[in-house]
């Protein structure tokens, strides 16, 4: 088993990797070189867009990025030619053969609050539209948010004693310093990102209560509730997308319980908006947690298209893979504004793989 240190360092590496993949990307890109590796566009995905809080235990930064840090990626792909294009409009959009320039497409997925406070000032300035994926869960407070919780929850324990359902049974984690808190969460993490959830989730749950941390109540502090949602998807450059109710690993699920999932999230947005989405992000949206079942049930349930958090840039033959398209994160770790053109390329990830 790795201790503290070896996944810390490993995190490290990783970001150093991917890191200096994008300086290498970005001198690149001011070679005039790149034009033909950022293909017919990208769909990026974004999460929370705040200002930034400096937080020692911050597990998941990278789901973060500054209201500052959208204006300028959006200010540098204008300049770098990319033309704006609503997720509903990607495909007639890849399928013109008069297209001014690579798309540059805008999604945010869970829903968070930020999202209308930081982010749509951004957009709605440079009039780019965008795309939020909802969670019925979330959004009516039945489901909680374990990485939020595991935060709160880690941040506040000296040891973690849980049963990460990874076949080990209860495990005492020490939890007292910023490594080891770091090294249990990422426990936390790799068991629920290939496992069926929901026990685990209410384990996780249990025991944040029981140390004063209610999950709901984070949900309710940083999610979009109904009345929001509807606000918002009343404006010109919002639009609402599907992302299952309880955002589940649908990997995971028999195919009757994966089809409902995805059907009733589309309901409960057609709730909010008076029309069932176009559109898909399957939650966790890896290889791990969407394949060719799932994309099969996107299509068959008439979503004109569906998106992974595959790493990848949009390319001719991405029309017949509409139900499995790629995204690139703009990512909390990598805030500068010479990367996007790196990052929109998708060289990076290629580098650091
Ligand atoms: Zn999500």
């Amino acid at each position: 088993m790795q201790g503290p240190s070896q996944v810390a360092a490993r995190r490290i590496i990783k970001r150093a990797a991917i890191q200096s993949g994008l300086e290498a990307v970005s001198l690149l890109a001011r070679s005039g070189l790149m034009a033909s590796a950022r293909g017919l566009g990208a769909i990026f995905t974004l999460h929370h867009v705040r200002p930034r809080k400096e937080k020692s235990f911050d597990p998941v930064a990278h789901l973060t990025i500054t209201p500052e840090f959208l204006d300028e990626s959006i200010i540098q792909l204008k300049a770098d030619g990319h033309v704006p294009v609503a997720l509903e409009d990607l495909p007639d959009y890849l399928a013109r053969t008069d297209r001014p320039g690579p798309a540059m497409v805008f999604t945010l997925d869970d829903g968070y609050r930020d999202n209308n406070l930081h982010a749509r000032p951004v957009f709605e300035k440079h009039g780019i539209p965008y795309t939020i994926f909802v969670s019925g869960g979330f959004i009516d407070r039945t489901h909680s948010i374990w990485w939020e919780t595991a935060e709160e929850l880690i941040r506040r324990l000296d040891i973690f004693a849980f049963d990460c359902g990874d076949g080990a049974g209860e495990v005492r984690l020490p939890t007292r310093t910023l490594l080891e808190k770091y090294a249990a969460f990422d426990r936390l993490h790799k068991a629920l990102a290939c496992a069926e959830q929901e026990e685990i989730v209410a384990r996780l749950d249990d025991q944040a209560r029981q140390a004063g941390i209610d999950p709901i109540g984070i949900v309710d502090r940083e999610v979009m509730n109904e009345d929001e949602l509807r606000a918002l998807a009343a404006t010109p450059l919002a639009s609402l997308g599907a992302h299952t109710i309880g955002h589940v690993n649908l990997a995971h699920l028999d195919e009757e319980n994966m089809r409902l999932e995805i059907v009733r999230s589309a309901e409960r947005v057609a709730e909010i908006t008076g029309e069932i989405p176009a559109t898909l992000a399957y939650p966790y949206g890896d290889r791990c947690a969407a394949g060719q079942r799932e994309y099969q049930a996107a299509d068959d349930l008439d979503f004109q298209l569906a998106v992974t958090t595959n790493p990848g840039v949009l390319t001719a033959q991405s029309l017949d893979s509409r139900h499995a398209l790629p995204r690139i994160s703009l990512n909390g770790y990598y805030q500068k504004s010479r990367y996007v053109g790196a990052l929109a390329s998708g060289i990076p990830f290629a580098l650091s793989s």
